[in-house]
């Protein structure tokens, strides 16, 4: 069967040679006679993958020495409560941002435990721009401002980094991790979770700078939530998900044999600004998004009525473009283009749209 162009928002695609690789290595790992799966996690073997993994994930973001990287479970969603009881005394004040779906989660699992505020939002326009943050807006003893990076649903992304002056900033970059260049020393704390840009779902990863992570909780705190019980054990207090972690590790070296994030980048920006021009060219799609906060990553597309849009997706499907429904609460179609999307099938798409219009069916 031949691969298609799969545009979904994650899982998403992965890179055809990881894949290839992992097919090779699957029944016996580098000769120790097993899958990286039937390995203990406290064998040589296995300390070498997760070391190299994150070795290389140090290569290509250019992560600083004072902070950690942490190799989680429970989803970039665990995350929204995890932070919140290590970043946070209980109660204390912290700031976040919504700009969408998974902000606002954010948000709320960290008014659970803190007193959270909101203190910006583009809920008023359907999330389709990221509201300017200054620092006058954020409040001085706020243990930390959350924000979401790059907006997977909606289509938006800062284009610029808000500045917090002393408060620590937290970031979820999920769904552009790896796509783009960012200066980790800008942000107290990033966390992605893997299935968008780094692997298979069931592995997030944590930077954290190390002055960030506090020597004692309050007791009520879960250990296995504990970030300073992760670190301590090098992501390996329990079973970690080791062969999340391989897979992970094997894209950090994909993305390194690319020529590193800068070039990934430069690809993904060519590959956007593909898509985005035959949509402002187009009579028939049209993006809702604010030009200045678009995402390279993920890019909605409406067309004027859902049968319109079924018969897109329809023709789409037939040329192996799939996944491109959109998101519920945008509508119409997303076209998730992260690091493996090649920008042969970005052209394919463009394609596609463009013989609709001319009305292929
Ligand atoms: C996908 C996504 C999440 C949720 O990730 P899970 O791993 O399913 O918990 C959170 N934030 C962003 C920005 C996402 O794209």
């Amino acid at each position: 069967m031949a691969r298609v162009y799969n545009f979904a928002a994650g899982p998403s695609m992965m890179p055809l040679e990881v894949l290839q690789k992992i097919q090779a290595e699957l029944v016996d790992f580098n000769g120790q006679g097993m899958s990286v799966m039937e390995m203990s996690h406290r064998s040589p073997a296995y300390d070498d993958i997760i070391n190299e993994t994150e070795q290389t994930l140090r290569r290509i973001m250019n992560i600083p020495d004072d902070y950690e990287v942490l190799f989680l479970q429970g989803g970039a969603s665990m995350q929204f409560s995890m932070l919140a009881m290590n970043l946070a005394n209980r109660g204390q004040k912290t700031n976040y941002v919504l700009t969408g779906q998974f902000a606002t989660k954010a948000y709320e699992e960290g008014a659970r435990w803190s007193d959270a505020v909101a203190i910006a939002s583009s809920k008023d326009k359907n999330f389709s721009y990221i509201p300017k943050i200054t620092p006058d807006m954020i409040d001085k003893d706020a243990a930390y401002l959350h924000i979401t990076g790059n907006n997977t649903i909606y289509g938006t992304t800062y284009n610029e980094i808000p500045k917090t002056d002393r408060v620590p900033l937290v970031c979820d970059l999920s769904s552009v991790i790896l796509g783009k260049e960012f200066d980790v020393s800008r942000f107290a704390m990033i966390y992605a979770g893997a299935q968008k840009n780094m692997g298979p779902a069931g592995l997030t990863v944590v930077i954290i700078r190390k002055d960030m992570i506090k020597d004692a909780l309050d007791p009520i705190v879960p250990t296995m939530l504990d970030y300073k019980v992760m670190a301590k054990n090098r992501s390996m207090y329990n079973t970690p998900p080791t062969f999340g972690i391989y897979v992970a590790g094997l894209v950090y070296k994909w993305v390194e044999a690319q020529g590193g994030v800068k070039a990934l980048e430069k690809t993904n920006t060519e590959k956007a600004a593909l898509l985005y021009n035959a949509i402002e060219e187009s009579k028939l799609f049209s993006c809702p998004t604010n030009i200045a906060d678009r995402s390279i990553m993920n890019i909605p597309f409406v067309l004027e009525n859902e049968a319109l849009t079924a018969e897109f997706l329809q023709l789409a499907k037939s040329r192996g473009l799939v996944n491109l429904k959109g998101h519920r609460s945008v509508g119409g179609c997303r076209a998730s283009i992260y690091n493996a999307m090649p920008i042969e099938g970005v052209k394919a798409l463009v394609t596609c749209m463009q013989d609709f219009e001319a009305g292929v069916r």
